[in-house]
């Protein structure tokens, strides 16, 4: 937070968290992610070919007014992350893959192995979310 953006905005960025996971290769792999989504408020999300999965929680730092407590001294991955092409600002922010559901990762898995059989007839699903699509909390 800290941009003039920020004055407008209920501090999105700072509501959820979103880590690096191992891209799935197995069944397995892909069987753990549809565990995860099975719970609720949990998206995974694909970003220039690295997997994510975004949690949402409220930061402890947030006071009511949706201001910073520690921003003096907020944590680096807050300083790093720029306003203008955040959850707010950046309507149109897509990403590769975005996966709100466990049916969501069944779909694409059964794609992946249709395509994986030659069948080209569809492309696989490119979703898009006008908000959220930080690597981490800010
Ligand atoms: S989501 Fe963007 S506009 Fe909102 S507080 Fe975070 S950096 Fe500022
Ligand atoms: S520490 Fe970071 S995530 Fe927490 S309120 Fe401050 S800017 Fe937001």
């Amino acid at each position: 937070m800290g941009s003039v953006c920020c004055e407008h905005c209920t501090a999105a960025c700072c509501h959820y968290i979103a880590l690096p996971i191992d891209r799935p290769e197995s069944r397995r792999d892909f069987d753990d992610i549809r565990w995860y989504l099975m719970h609720k408020g949990i998206t995974v999300f694909v970003e220039d070919d690295d997997w994510y999965v975004q949690i949402p929680a409220k930061c402890g730092g947030l006071l009511p007014d949706n201001r910073c407590r520690v921003y003096e001294t907020r944590p680096k991955i807050c300083r790093e992350y720029k306003a203008g092409d955040c959850d707010y600002a950046g309507g149109s922010y897509g990403y590769d893959e975005l996966f709100q559901c466990e049916e969501d990762i069944l779909a694409y898995v059964k794609q992946r192995q249709a395509n994986k059989n030659g069948n080209k007839t569809k492309k696989p699903r490119k979703a898009r979310r006008a908000h959220h699509g930080r690597r981490g909390a800010s």
